[in-house]
Order: structure tokens, then C-alpha cells, then sequence
């Protein structure tokens, strides 16, 4: 398989390092929100690679972090703001607040609406989803070596710093360079006089009294980790000093990664991952999805529209992984219609006996295999379906075999809409509803259609009026 490698800058053949087996590490989810359909985007890229990998005879080993300590409100990835945060700051920490809960408790909760959206949209669990806030003993063991050998030093509040001079290649993922960096891309501030130099970063912050959580002792004092070094610590423990793939979203590029990779390799004094492949970013609506723009969208919304899930996943493959792409709701319900429509059709194909066709298949195989090209492959199921020289029984076992990888479960029933029934409790909602809305009182209005979800009844709003729908 032929992948596009951001810090070679070309399309490169994945070859294992390890005959056999192929190791991935993916950058997972921060716990402190529910995952929306953006970073799902990013998830399934790491799923369709492992999933070819497997189609094609490979063992796959993926580990996928849980963040659920040292990513900051305003670590944007972007160069952002990663240092001298005020301890409360840190996401998960935040987000208890807000929810008057505990942080640990958040996490967890997240963490397994992350395990849910992932099944919803048919990517395969990971061999192991290790927590940062169980890997602190790694981290400090990992600290320590870096200090031994000279790349890390102890500020004078006991936080510990990465010395980004002290790695010579620092930079190459992204291109930046040390000397070129301006010391205004991390915030300065009153912590940040210990460092060195502006461009270094803590590996450890010294916690202040306020903070009563997420803190652990270490020989340099009371503190909690920063941000990059868990991944270098989880991947080198779980998957060893080679590592054939680590992916992630485009935005971790810099710093995250350029400050992974300094940090791994340093410690052990190899290349430790091969090739960094990174998804470009899903637009939603024609604006960038992240929370901090509130422009959000969440797996469970799209099945509060009564459409199938994996109309996501439908909608994601029509792009290649590294253009950036809009999202609409249009094109959502767009594959969800065109979902349903091929699994009627392979109801039908499946009636007849058949064989994989063997033209197609190797089509199939080089648009993977040239740096993934799932629109190509859409593409060729559409060609495929008109085929009249294929018969109905190869045409079924032939999607079949290429829904290995494409994972939208082609083989089911068609998604059907069953009966409502509107009872007097219903009803009266629906014309409680109806007048709110005539008296443009929104409030009520989204009060009473969260009633009617909580009985199952999910609303399509047009300028034609609400349409009803089972959920
Ligand atoms: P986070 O939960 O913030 O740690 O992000 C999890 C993953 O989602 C990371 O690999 C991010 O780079 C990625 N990501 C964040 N926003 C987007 C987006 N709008 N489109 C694609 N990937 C994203
Ligand atoms: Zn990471």
C-alpha cells in the first residue's frame, strides 16, 4: 500500500519493518467532550489503513491513546498555546468544572461514548486503548532518561523541560525550524523564564495549590504531564522502538508530533516511527468543525434524523483522506438514500450464485493501494452496479469482498422506517410544538421536541412544516 508520507513529502510504499505485522499508533480522542464527526474522520483513515492492511494478509497492532490529562483549552496544535496555563485549564479539568463532576468521572464517560460512536461507525476497536492518566509511571521513567542524556532540565518550580536544541532534526515533519520560529508561537509567560529557550516545552508542569486533581508526585515535586510526551511514552511502551505508521489529524502536525518525535527519538536514540500520515480536515456546513467554533457534529445527531450512521462513513470515503472536505447535511442524507439503495440491490444480486470478479477486484486493490483513493472506489461500485456483462451473483460476492475494507455493511437489510404510532400524548405535543413555533418561541419549541425524542419520536423541521420519524 502506497500512502502519502508528510515528512518524506511524497507518496510512499509502506513496507512493515517487521515482516508480517504492521504497527500503527493513532493520536486518540481527548476525553472531554464527545468526538465529533470531524475527528471521526481522522479515526476511520487509521481504520481503512488497517483494514487493507488486514484485506491484504497483514497482522495489524494499533494503539489508540485516551486523553484524559495535559491537553490544554488552548493547545490548538497549531503552535498554539501549550505553556504556562493556568492549572484548571487543563481540558478534562475544565470540563468537571463545568459539569460539577469529577475529572476522572468525565473522562470516563467520554471515553465510552468515543467506544460507541467508533462501533456506530464500523471502525474496528484498536489492540489497546491505553489512558494517559494509568501511564504517568511511563512518562516519569521517560523524563528521567531524558534528563540523564542531556535533551530534558529541571526548571526551578520542579516543572522539566524539553530542550528543543539538543535535537538537531527538530522540525522535519513540518518544516519549521527552531531558528525561525518566532517566540511568540508558544505563550509566554511567568513559568516560561525558566526555560532555556522559547521554543523548548514542558514534558512536566509543577502544579500550583489551586489544583486538587489530575496531580501526581514525582522526584522534581507535585505535577501532571504535558501534552506530547504521553504519546512517546504510550507508544514505546506498547509498541516498541519501531513503529511503522503514526497518524493523526493535520493539526497535530506541529507541535504535537514534531515534539513526539524529538522526544521518542532522543530517548532511544532511533527513528522510532517510519512514516507520518495525517487527514486533512473536515469542514462542516462550509466552516471548520471544531468545538471552539461551535460547529459541531456529533455521530448521535445524525441518528436523531432517523439516517444510518454509517452514511457518515459513506459520506467521509467520497473524499480522499488528505483533501480537506465539506460536510453537508445534503450529502449525508444523500448516502444515506444511496446506502440503502445498494443493500436492496445486494438483497436482490444475492439470490443468484456468483464469484468475486477478478477485473474488478484488481481495480479495487489500486485505488487503495494508490494512497488510498476511496472516492475511486465509490466510483467503481457505481460503474460495477450498471455492469450489464457482470451477472447479478458476481456483482454480489464482488461489493462483498470490497466491503472488507469499505466496512458499511452491504450484505444487511436496507435500513427501514417502521410504524409510529401517534398517541393522544404525542399528538398534543406535536400541536404544542406547532404553535410555539408559529410564535417563533424557539426555546419551547427544542424543549418539546427533546420530550418527543425521549418517546422515541424524531422531527425533520422544513418550510414545509415537521416531518415525524421513529427513533
Ligand atoms: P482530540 O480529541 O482533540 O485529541 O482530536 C482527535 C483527533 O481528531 C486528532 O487526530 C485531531 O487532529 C483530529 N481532528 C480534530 N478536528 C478535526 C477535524 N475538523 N477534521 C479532521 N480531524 C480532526
Ligand atoms: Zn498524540
Amino acid at each position: 500500500m502506497k500512502l502519502y508520507d508528510t515528512k518524506r513529502r511524497e507518496v510512499v510504499e509502506i513496507t512493515p519493518l517487521t515482516s508480517g505485522v504492521l504497527k500503527i499508533y493513532a493520536c486518540g480522542p481527548t476525553v472531554y467532550r464527545d468526538a465529533h464527526v470531524g475527528n471521526m474522520r481522522t479515526f476511520l483513515l487509521t481504520d481503512l489503513i488497517k483494514r487493507f492492511a488486514q484485506y491484504q494478509g497483514l497482522k495489524v497492532e494499533l494503539i489508540q491513546n485516551i486523553t484524559d490529562v495535559g491537553h490544554m483549552a488552548d493547545d490548538t496544535g497549531l503552535g498554539g498555546i501549550d505553556e504556562g496555563q493556568a492549572d484548571t485549564e487543563d481540558r478534562v479539568l475544565a470540563q468537571a468544572k463545568s459539569e460539577s463532576s469529577d475529572a476522572l468521572a468525565i473522562a470516563r464517560k467520554y471515553e465510552q461514548n468515543f467506544h460507541n460512536d467508533l462501533a456506530l461507525l464500523n471502525i474496528q476497536p484498536a489492540t489497546k486503548y491505553p489512558r494517559a492518566s494509568d501511564s504517568i509511571e511511563l512518562m516519569i521513567e521517560l523524563i528521567k532518561t531524558l534528563i540523564e542524556k542531556n535533551h530534558a532540565y529541571v526548571g526551578q518550580d520542579g516543572s522539566v523541560f524539553f530542550d528543543a536544541k539538543s535535537f538537531e532534526s527538530y522540525g522535519v515533519i513540518s518544516g519549521n525550524k527552531l531558528d525561525e520560529l518566532k517566540p511568540s508561537y508558544r505563550f509566554e509567560s511567568k513559568e516560561d523564564s525558566q526555560k532555556r529557550f522559547h521554543a523548548d516545552w514542558a514534558l512536566w508542569k509543577h502544579a500550583s495549590v489551586n489544583r486538587t486533581q489530575l496531580i501526581w508526585e514525582t522526584p522534581w515535586g507535585k505535577g501532571y504531564p504535558g501534552w506530547h510526551i504521553e504519546c512517546s511514552a504510550m507508544s514505546l511502551k506498547f509498541l516498541g522502538n519501531k513503529i511503522d505508521i503514526h497518524t493523526g489529524g493535520i493539526d497535530l502536525r506541529f507541535p504535537h508530533h514534531e515534539d513526539e518525535r524529538a522526544q521518542s527519538n532522543s530517548a532511544v536514540a532511533t527513528e522510532v516511527v517510519n512514516h507520518w500520515i495525517h487527514g486533512e480536515h473536515l469542514l462542516f456546513e462550509g466552516k471548520k468543525m471544531s468545538k471552539s467554533s461551535g460547529n459541531v457534529l456529533l455521530v448521535s445527531q445524525v441518528i436523531a434524523e432517523g439516517l444510518d450512521p454509517l452514511a457518515i462513513r459513506l459520506s467521509l470515503m467520497e473524499h480522499r483522506y488528505r483533501s480537506q472536505m465539506d460536510l453537508t447535511w445534503n450529502s449525508i442524507n444523500a448516502s444515506h438514500k444511496s446506502l440503502n439503495k445498494l443493500r436492496e440491490k445486494m438483497q436482490l444480486w444475492s439470490q443468484t450464485p456468483g464469484s468475486v470478479d477478478s477485473n474488478y477486484l484488481q481495480q479495487f486493490e489500486s485505488a487503495l493501494n494508490e494512497d488510498l483513493d476511496t472516492f475511486k472506489v465509490l466510483q467503481l461500485i457505481r460503474t460495477l452496479e450498471k455492469d450489464e456483462s457482470i451477472p447479478a451473483g458476481n456483482k454480489y460476492e464482488t461489493i462483498l469482498k470490497f466491503d472488507e475494507v469499505l466496512g458499511l455493511n452491504l450484505a444487511s437489510e436496507p435500513m427501514k422506517q417502521p410504524e409510529i404510532v401517534i398517541t393522544q400524548e404525542i399528538q398534543s405535543l406535536l400541536d404544542e410544538r406547532l404553535k410555539a413555533r408559529s410564535e417563533k418561541n424557539w426555546k419551547l419549541s427544542d424543549e418539546i421536541r427533546d420530550k418527543l425524542i425521549n418517546l422515541g419520536i424524531g422531527l425533520k423541521d422544513s418550510e414545509k412544516g415537521s416531518e415525524v420519524f421513529p427513533l
